[in-house]
């Protein structure tokens, strides 16, 4: 007998992400005075697919999970973005990361374009085996698009460098042979790139050094506040000590946050996570929310989460000097504004965390020719990138009198907008 079936399908959150990235895009293509015919282009996906994954659970019942890919443009070159399993994912969260991925290869200047992937699911809930079923049928189903000179996927918020090879082994079975560069992020053993782990947080890292001495701003001892646990914020916890001497006063993750004003060490806390599962009542420090954390008084603040966490409605109370974007689309274009005025440094999303992508551009090259770098030599080629990719997006800023975000838009829609225009895409 038919049972009552619950949607999982979510409606889309408020703000709903993909009209961010579209009046964000609005407003470059205005200062651009982009062709028409382009902007209506770059304002849409090219492609998506919708999946609908059935999934054998421990207990011997079948349950039901809905997926996304969606391939947002390949002007550049082939769609490269990461999955992200999530149990408020929506198609308008995933069109926009796609979008914010087609600027990111761009604004550092990869050969590729931008796509996103999503499954709704809470990954914390399931067990390895579901995990991993989870994970192998939803390549089964996306595999078809997915390939080295179309579309290759990543790890994004909750799926990991295990999830990667269960997917690189599921399309390795589809093709008939191995082909390790379609899906990047992977472990060591299975042609991961070294450097990749940590690539997200280093890069945004790289960026905030260049800044600091650009505002000259000592940030030898800065407090710092760093919201989200995950890859990118825990890495920014440890490498921000290790590069650049940060005091880091709070942390956060989704069940709540952690403040000690004399610094929280990172092995401590890592080891507290890995132990506990969350940062929450490390010894010696005090709770904070995530609310509380991003309008703490410090010099560094770091989001490092999700989405729409800096609105109009807190932006006025954010007084930190440097905002180190690492989660995707954390700041809506209201508070864009706000802080613009305010004089807060914002090193926009899309440079900040394009570290992530850029190593694993680099590791597809090393796929492809078979042949390995070392760990100092992606660290170099990186540094190069995302440092040049920063003083171009801070000198658009500069001569074009507009916040940074503004700036990165304005260098990565011309790129995307030329290819579309030498390809012959529009008149
Ligand atoms: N998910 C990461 C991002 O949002 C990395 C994407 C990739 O490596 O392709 O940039």
């Amino acid at each position: 007998m038919a049972t009552a079936v619950k949607s999982d399908i979510k409606l889309e959150p408020s703000p709903n992400p993909f009209e961010v990235a579209q009046q964000q895009l609005d407003e470059a293509a205005e200062l651009l005075e982009l062709d028409s015919a382009i902007h209506h282009l770059l304002r849409w996906p090219m492609r998506e697919l919708h999946v609908t994954l059935p999934v054998r659970m421990d207990d011997g019942s079948t349950k039901i999970y809905h997926g996304f890919r969606v391939q947002y443009n390949d002007a550049r070159g082939p769609t490269k973005g990461g999955i992200r399993f999530h149990p408020d994912e929506t198609i308008d969260t995933v069109r926009a990361l796609a979008a914010w991925m087609t600027w990111k290869t761009a604004v550092v200047d990869i050969p590729l374009g931008g796509a996103k992937g999503g499954v709704i699911c809470n990954p914390k809930e399931l067990s390895d085996g579901e995990l991993e079923r989870l994970s192998r049928a939803y390549i089964r189903q996306v595999g078809r698009i997915l390939g080295l000179k179309k579309d290759i996927p990543a790890p994004d918020v909750y799926t990991t460098p295990q999830i990667m090879a269960w997917m690189a082994d599921e399309y390795a079975f589809m093709k008939g042979h191995n082909e390790f560069g379609v899906i990047t992020g992977k472990p060591l053993a299975l042609g991961g790139s070294a450097g990749r782990g940590d690539a997200t947080a280093r890069g945004g890292l790289y960026c905030l050094r260049e800044a600091g001495k650009l505002l000259d701003i000592k940030l030898d001892g800065a407090t710092t506040a760093i919201q989200g646990y995950g890859n990118a914020g825990s890495f920014a916890h440890k490498l921000g000590v290790e590069l650049l001497g940060l005091t880091v006063v709070a942390v956060s993750d989704s069940r709540g946050g952690i403040y000690n004003k004399g610094g929280l060490e990172y092995d401590a806390v890592f080891a507290h996570k890995q132990k506990t599962g969350s940062v929450v009542e490390f010894p010696g420090s005090e709770p904070i929310t995530n609310e509380a954390l991003l309008e703490l008084d410090v010099t560094i603040s770091i989001p490092a989460a999700l989405e729409s966490v800096i609105t109009e409605r807190n932006a006025n109370k954010i007084s930190a000097k440097f905002l180190v974007e690492l989660a995707n689309g954390p700041t809506t274009p209201e508070a864009d504004k706000i802080l613009y005025e305010a004089g807060c440094y914002v090193i926009p999303d899309f440079l900040c965390n394009a570290g992530g992508v850029t190593v694993s551009y680099f590791e597809m090259v090393q796929n492809s020719y078979n042949y390995y770098w070392t760990e100092q030599l992606v660290h170099e080629r990186l540094d190069e990138k995302m440092t040049s990719a920063f003083h171009v997006v801070h000198d658009t800023a500069q001569e074009h009198k507009v916040h940074n975000r503004l700036a990165a838009y304005l260098v990565a829609v011309s790129k995307v907008a030329e290819a579309v225009k030498l390809r012959g895409w529009v008149s």
